[in-house]
């Protein structure tokens, strides 16, 4: 399928995203094509495929928006009370924006209208990220910034199946260093958390992190069971994540990194106790069944 480019209007420049959080996202689609993405859900949405979480084409298409400035403006006071994500269902980022500019002019925005608290999402390349590092300085004077950079290994192989497209890892230490001596605040983002050696990864990039790591597990576990099953079988079993986890926030720890992540243990704990509450229902439904069934047993009194 070829790729497919074309600009685009959108309704309202910020869109709600969980709890009481603001996103805006210059972009629909990805090129990075990462196979865990809840994004894809786009293709979906934009009506390119029939299922919801159906990945086909998924990273073969770009709708890009032109009118977020204009509606920035009709949006400002939401904007001045609002903590905002700037790319949280695309990679503001993409070698694309390099042609288009689409991130510069709302940054300028921002730095006439500033946000509660503004939260870059990327996972973009030093090349792509360096542009816009003395717009982003200058709003940090103005309001919280911080560049949340995913990251999910230190390991080449494991990049290679889940984010064949994305910018090496290499690439992205050298952006998140960038950002780091620029004097902005970053955080890593580990999630979904994937096979890594925990003491290399945080080796690697506690030292450019000023606020905190945040690792988790994969979400849309359908999407990548498959080539778990054939890459990293072992990492099906949640207690290796698990495990995982833990070892890789001692490991930021030990480098004096806060580092949180998100247990399994509640999810797990959850489903059986949905399991059990469910085995219990089936059980009352069927004793009220038998009870109102006619009963053929003589009295006694
Ligand atoms: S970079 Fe982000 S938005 Fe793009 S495909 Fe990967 S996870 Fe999805």
């Amino acid at each position: 399928m070829p790729f497919e480019l074309k600009p685009s209007q959108a309704k309202n420049a910020l869109s709600s995203t969980y709890g009481k959080n603001i996103a805006i996202n210059p972009y629909q689609g990805c090129v990075f094509a990462c196979e865990f993405c809840s994004a894809i859900k786009m293709n979906y949405f934009t009506g390119r495929v029939e299922e919801k979480w159906d990945a086909t084409g998924w990273g073969e298409w770009i709708d890009y928006k032109t009118n977020l400035v204009e509606l920035l403006h009709k949006e400002r006071e939401k904007v001045r009370r609002s903590k905002i994500y700037f790319g949280n269902a695309t990679d503001i980022y993409m070698p694309i924006e390099r042609k288009l500019k689409l991130v510069p002019p709302i940054l300028e925005f921002f730095l006439e209208n500033p946000p509660l608290e503004l939260e870059v999402q990327t996972r973009g390349t030093s090349r792509d990220v360096k542009r816009d590092i003395p717009l982003l300085q200058e709003l940090s004077k103005k309001t919280s910034v911080l560049v949340s950079y995913s990251i999910h290994t230190d390991r080449d192989d494991v990049k290679k199946v889940f984010e064949p497209k994305a910018p090496s890892l290499i690439e992205r230490k050298r952006g998140l260093k960038l950002y780091f001596e620029a004097g902005i605040e970053t955080r890593l983002s580990c999630m979904p958390i994937l096979p890594l050696n925990p003491e290399n990864y945080a080796e690697r990039f506690a030292k450019y992190i000023t606020k905190w790591v945040w690792i988790a597990s994969m979400n849309h576990k359908q999407l990548t069971q498959g080539l778990f099953r054939k890459h990293f079988p072992e990492w099906l079993d949640e207690r290796v994540v698990e495990k995982a986890m833990k070892r890789t926030q001692k490991e930021f720890q030990k480098r004096g990194v806060d580092c949180r992540y998100r247990s399994i243990e509640p999810k797990a704990k959850r489903k059986r106790w949905v399991k059990r509450q469910s085995k219990i229902k089936n059980r009352k439904a069927k004793s009220a069944k038998n009870s109102n069934l006619p009963n053929n047993q003589p009295t006694l009194f």
